[in-house]
C-alpha cells in the first residue's frame, strides 16, 4: 500500500504550504490536509451526469482524455480527494469580515489555490509517476471548463467539491459549500490513478446529510452572512453570487494592490456552526456571525 497520507502530510508540512503575503514571515496557508478515497467504479459518478450535469467528468472519461487508448476500465481507477482546512488566523479575519473577505481569505483562494492546493496534486503526480502509475489532476486537463449551464449558471467538468463528497469527505449545505469533518472552510482538490485503492462506504445517503438548516430547518446562519442575498430558505441562488463577486475585486485591488483583479468572498463559510466541523444539533450559538 502506498503511503499516500503521509505524501500528503510531508508536503502539507513543508515550505510551500505557504500563504504568499507578500511582508511578513512565511505562514501557512492551509490546515493538515484530510483526504478520502473513492472508487472509480462508483455509481454517484454517472449519477452527477443527472444532479450536476452530463458535462461533469466521470473519472473514466477524464482518465481517457489524458490516456487515451489504454483500455482501462473504471474499476481500474481511484479517486484520490483532499481537504485543506482554512487556517485559525485565516478564520479569525473572516469572521470579522461583513461585506468584503479579509486579506487571508483572499491569498488563501489566488496563491493558496495554485500553489498548495494544486501543488499537492502535483506532489501526488509525481510520486504515482516514480512510482510508475498513471495519474491525472482532471482540473489540469486542457479540455477542463467552466460551463454556461440554465440550471445552475455554470458547472465544472470536475467539481471538486463533488468529488470529495463522492470520496466521503463531506455533504452540502444550503451555500452549496461541503461541510466536511473539519468544516467547510476549506479548499479541495483531487487526483485520478489507476490503481485500485480501498474505499469506504460514505458516512451518509443524503447529499445535505450536515446541513442543519436542509434536515431539520434549523439553523440558516449563512442566510444572514451572505451580504449579497444570495442564499435563502430555497438555497444559494449563482447568478447572485457570481455578481457579487465579480463587485469584489476592485475592493481588493484598493486595499491589497498585488492582489488586484482577484475576486473572493465566501463570508457564508465563515461565523457559522459548520465553518470548522460538522455542526452538532441543535445549532449552538458559539460561531454566531
Ligand atoms: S450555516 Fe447552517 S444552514 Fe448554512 S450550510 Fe451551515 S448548517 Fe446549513
Ligand atoms: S460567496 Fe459570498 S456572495 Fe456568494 S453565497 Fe457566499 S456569502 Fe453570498
Amino acid at each position: 500500500m502506498l503511503p499516500i497520507d503521509k505524501w500528503a502530510d510531508e508536503f502539507m508540512a513543508g515550505p510551500a504550504n505557504d500563504l504568499g503575503r507578500p511582508d511578513g514571515p512565511p505562514e501557512p496557508a492551509y490546515g493538515p490536509p484530510l483526504l478520502g478515497y473513492g472508487a472509480g467504479d462508483d455509481p454517484i459518478w454517472t449519477e452527477f451526469k443527472e444532479t450536476v450535469g452530463p458535462e461533469h467528468w466521470t473519472p473514466l472519461e477524464a482518465f481517457n482524455l489524458a490516456f487515451p487508448g489504454r483500455g482501462a476500465k473504471a474499476g481500474d481507477l481511484s479517486v484520490i480527494s483532499w481537504v485543506l482546512p482554512q487556517t485559525p488566523a485565516t478564520l479569525r479575519e473572516q469572521r470579522a469580515a461583513r461585506e468584503f473577505p479579509g486579506e487571508r481569505w483572499v491569498r488563501s483562494r489566488w496563491h493558496g489555490q495554485s500553489e498548495v492546493v494544486a501543488g499537492l496534486g502535483r506532489f501526488l503526480l509525481q510520486k504515482f509517476e516514480a512510482a510508475g502509475l498513471l495519474a491525472l489532476t482532471p482540473e489540469t486537463r486542457p479540455e477542463w471548463q467552466m460551463l454556461p449551464s440554465e440550471r445552475f449558471t455554470y458547472i465544472s467538468r470536475w467539481s471538486q467539491r463533488h468529488a470529495a463528497f463522492a470520496a466521503g469527505l463531506g455533504s452540502f449545505g444550503l451555500c452549496d459549500g461541503l461541510i466536511t469533518p473539519v468544516g467547510k472552510a476549506m479548499r479541495a482538490g483531487s487526483i485520478i490513478v489507476k490503481l485500485k485503492l480501498p474505499t469506504r462506504p460514505r458516512p451518509y445517503t443524503d447529499p445535505y446529510e450536515y446541513c442543519l438548516f436542509r434536515h431539520s430547518g434549523q439553523c440558516g446562519r449563512c442566510i444572514k452572512r451572505c451580504p449579497a442575498g444570495a442564499i435563502s430558505p430555497a438555497g444559494h441562488d449563482k447568478k447572485i453570487c457570481a455578481a457579487y463577486l465579480n463587485q469584489t475585486a476592485s475592493h481588493t485591488a484598493a486595499l491589497w494592490p498585488d492582489l488586484a483583479d482577484k475576486y473572493g468572498c465566501g463570508l457564508c463559510q465563515t461565523g457559522v456552526p459548520c465553518e470548522s466541523r460538522i455542526p452538532p444539533c441543535p445549532a449552538p450559538d458559539d460561531h454566531e456571525a
